[in-house]
């Protein structure tokens, strides 16, 4: 067996991408840039103008760019991506008490939205490859405790209605969004992808690449500080359904009926539209976005070719028929034995902090987060095989010069 690469190797590795690193001015792991952008510009125009809040040409403008781009053709911008993941569930009826299947494997976000309409997330395991939600053990948990009746999938252990399927593209990879669909239709279940991690990734069905957010009922984007484009904070809903996005525009906007001076509200509706200074950032980034994306998959290439000669860890790579935006290059140890490589992990974590490089471990799977402990769930083998052997290298397009 030949011996894997040491913490300082992989550290010289990865300071040969993002050059040089300095404890006082760390290099971090995904950073906002509007250099070179209208950024200044539109928001100055909303601040000129007083057009800063729920309503104003850039919101509209925004939602267009994101539409043109992901071919979707709706998209509804709201404050962040956990609300637009809300609302996307209550838009396809997820009501209080319910189970909305989701992997243990990514941001807490996706949990909490589940919670926040008083659903409960219902963990099934993740696969190897993409670390998304896996088709395999997807399968096999709806056959073991799952039973139709009138068109509702309801839990035979719980006595709940199973309400949706909610896969996550991780990392801006996409998962294996295609079988997992054909399985949402088997059971006829509604599919809601949290894509929020994924603009500008995209997966093949029937020879034709979809945008991630697309291949359900509805997705969701995610526009914080972090994410490939930034609005300050913001989300967006992508659907190609035009009732639920009518419907999602409708409550996301207090429910009220459209008049030019009366206030009439026909049901309890939510304030979560993007502000208009919010959505000028986002129409500046999405002008960028193809300069964006080149220079990210510049970076990756030159992370692909430094990790190349490493042993013991490799990069995670999109499937053959996916595109994924790159948005945090995500390393993995392989060694056999778990302990060993979970301390790698640990060891490249505090050793490359030290020195300025703010590399991240995955997050904790959220089945181990007090809030979540007694949530029903699946076998997790991948899961907790995976998260402990998982790193975040910086990714911002602006380390490649
Ligand atoms: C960022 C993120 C969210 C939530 O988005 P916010 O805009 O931070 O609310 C949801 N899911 C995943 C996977 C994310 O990475």
């Amino acid at each position: 067996m030949s011996r894997s690469s040491s913490t300082k190797e992989i550290l010289d590795a990865i300071q040969k991408v993002v050059g040089p690193a300095k404890v006082d001015n760390p290099i971090f792991l995904h950073e906002p840039e509007f250099k070179d952008t209208a950024a200044w510009e539109y928001v100055k125009e909303c601040i000129d103008s007083g057009w800063v809040s729920t309503a104003g040409k850039y919101v509209n403008q925004f939602e267009e760019e994101l539409c043109k781009y992901t071919g979707a053709d709706y998209a509804i911008a709201v404050t962040n991506g956990t609300v637009a993941l809300r609302l996307a569930l209550s838009i396809i009826n997820v009501k209080p008490d319910e189970e909305v299947i989701i992997p243990p494997l990514t941001f807490v976000a996706t949990a909490n939205a589940v919670c926040h309409l008083n659903a409960i997330p219902h963990f099934v395991d993740i696969e190897s490859n993409t670390f998304g939600l896996c088709p395999e053990a997807l399968q096999g948990r709806l056959e073991k405790l799952a039973y139709k009746e009138n068109g509702q999938v309801f839990n035979r252990d719980t006595g709940r209605r199973i309400a949706a399927i909610l896969p996550v593209h991780l990392f801006g990879n996409p998962s294996k969004i295609i079988e997992l669909k054909r399985i949402a239709f088997e059971w006829e279940l509604p599919l809601v992808e949290d894509a929020a991690e994924a603009l500008g990734s995209w997966s093949k069905e029937s020879n034709k690449y979809i945008h991630c957010g697309l291949f359900g009922a509805v997705g969701i984007l995610s526009f914080n500080g972090n994410k490939i484009i930034t609005t300050g904070g913001g989300g967006a809903l992508i659907t190609n359904d035009k009732n639920l996005a009518l419907k999602a525009r409708h409550i996301s906007t207090t429910a009220k009926i459209p008049h030019p001076w009366m206030y009439q509200h026909d049901q309890i509706g939510w304030n979560d539209r993007m502000p208009n200074i919010n959505a000028a950032l986002g129409v500046s980034q999405m002008q960028d976005f193809a300069r964006r994306l080149e220079r990210k998959n510049h970076l990756a290439d030159s992370y692909y070719n430094q990790f190349s000669i490493l042993k013991g860890i490799e990069l995670l790579r999109a499937r053959d028929d996916c595109i994924s935006n790159k948005w945090l290059m995500t390393a993995r140890f392989t060694a056999n034995n778990q302990d060993h490589a979970k301390s790698q992990c640990l060891d490249l974590v505090q050793e490359s902090n030290a020195i300025g490089i703010r590399l991240r471990p995955a997050w904790k799977l959220l089945t181990k987060l007090p809030m979540f402990l007694d949530n029903p769930k699946g076998p997790l083998p991948n899961a907790e095989s995976e998260f402990s052997r998982l790193v975040n290298l910086p990714s911002s397009p602006q380390i490649c010069k």
